[in-house]
């Protein structure tokens, strides 16, 4: 019997002789999604427990979402910043509200929210603090992800996101994640900003020691130095709150937003906060051709009706806890660490690496991806249920059951 050539097969040759191998994707070629499930172009269904690194924390295809989308499809989709929109306010007045913040500067991707952030802060440090111009130094911490740009990836000290790549941006301090006297230690009058991730995502969701953060943000007070969270794969609800440095009680200078604030449906991402800090941009000194368009920005503002009445954050309380408890109590697993409903969980060596149990994973009909080699990261769409979680988590005992033989 000749076996019947699989869909997958032909679109992994296509994407192996035509794309350039940034990732090393699993052997799946999706082709449908609807809420927490995703089908693949031979009719298999998954469900999805990575969604887009938190850009579908409502799930695919939320119907709420879509709809504004298709609204503003018939409508007005690109204006460029030339001109006002009419959806463009409404936006930034919704995510202001949102986050508690007075001024959003809309850009597409993470990595620019990021780039915009920097910017403002070198110019705040300049025009505010009087750091000379060419001066301002920002302190950042080890294992820190915050997107592929020359000048982000200069400051960041995975090997494989940087070799290569240089030369960098100067003006960056690196300090260990989480350590308060290094980070101390490395602020001087030419630092203009702390930026951070509250919870470090892409690391493997290693969450600081208690206190770290309020620690931070007491010294860059006294110190008169802009604390920047970058909240593009905490915020939004994934971590529980609207905004993960609510859960410390921590206000940020600014804080870059991204990946859900575009529902799953385009690159959507802003730098909010302070007026006074993100008002020292002038006319002619930043901007995007797509940043703010009227698309992006009534999906942006269906997104903050989703999370306004904070039933999204509660899910992502009740949800995490459920499943935190199943991941804990499994065999195989030397760490879980986790907030909301977003965990790292540790695969022990000598049960398998973690890009064996997402195969395996996959085959079982559950995504997830591993991160540096032993760690399997989890951030199931909000929208998921109970039974799914158990499924998530009887689906992973298995494997890990079955891969220590
Ligand atoms: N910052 C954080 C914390 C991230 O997790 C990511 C992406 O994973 C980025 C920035 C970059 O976002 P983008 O891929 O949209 O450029």
């Amino acid at each position: 019997m000749t076996a019947v050539a699989r869909v997958t097969d032909e679109q992994i040759a296509l994407a192996e002789r035509y794309g350039v191998a940034t990732y090393a994707p699993l052997p799946v070629v999706l082709a449908e999604g609807h809420g927490a499930w995703v089908t693949d172009v031979d009719g298999k269904r998954y469900l999805d427990a990575l969604a887009g690194y938190s850009a579908l924390n409502f799930g695919h295809r939320h119907p709420a979402l879509v709809a504004a989308a298709h609204r503003q499809l018939d409508t007005l989709t690109l204006t460029a910043r030339a001109f006002h929109n009419d959806r463009l306010p409404g936006f930034q007045r919704d995510l202001a509200a949102l986050t508690v913040t007075d001024a959003v500067l809309p850009m597409n991707t993470g990595a620019e929210a990021v780039e915009s952030a920097v910017k403002v802060a070198r110019a705040w440090g300049h025009r505010v603090r009087g750091v000379p111009d060419g001066r301002a130094r920002i302190v950042v911490a080890g294992g820190n992800f915050h997107g592929r740009t020359t000048t982000v990836v200069g400051f960041s000290d995975d090997p494989a996101a940087r070799d290569g790549f240089g030369p960098f941006t100067p003006g960056f301090d690196r300090v260990p994640y989480g350590d308060t006297a290094a980070l101390a230690a490395a602020l001087t009058d030419d630092t203009v900003a702390v930026l951070l991730e509250p919870v470090q995502g892409e690391a493997g969701v290693i969450v600081p020691p208690a206190g770290h953060l309020a620690e931070v943000r007491r010294l860059t007070e006294e110190r008169g130095v802009l604390l920047i969270c970058d909240e593009i794969q905490s915020g939004l609800g994934r971590a529980g709150a609207t905004l993960c440095t609510d859960l410390s009680g921590v206000r940020a200078d600014l804080y870059t937003l991204g990946k859900a604030l575009g529902g799953g449906i385009l690159p959507v991402s802003a730098v909010v906060g302070r007026r006074d800090v993100l008002g020292v941009l002038r006319p002619g000194e930043h901007g995007s051709t797509f940043g703010g368009n009227p698309l992006a920005a009534a999906v942006g503002s269906a997104v903050c009706g989703l999370l306004a009445d904070g039933s999204f954050q509660a899910l992502a309380r009740a949800h995490g806890a459920y499943l935190g408890e199943r991941l804990r109590a499994l065999p195989g697993l030397t760490a879980v660490r986790g907030v909301g409903l977003w965990f790292g969980c540790d695969v022990d060596p000598a049960v398998g690496t973690g890009r064996e149990v997402c195969v395996e994973l996959a085959r079982r009909g559950v995504l997830a991806k591993e991160t540096h080699g032993a760690t399997v990261r989890l951030s199931p769409p909000l929208v998921v249920t109970r039974a799914e979680l158990d499924l998530l988590a009887d689906t992973l005992g298995g494997v890990l059951a079955d891969l220590a033989g």
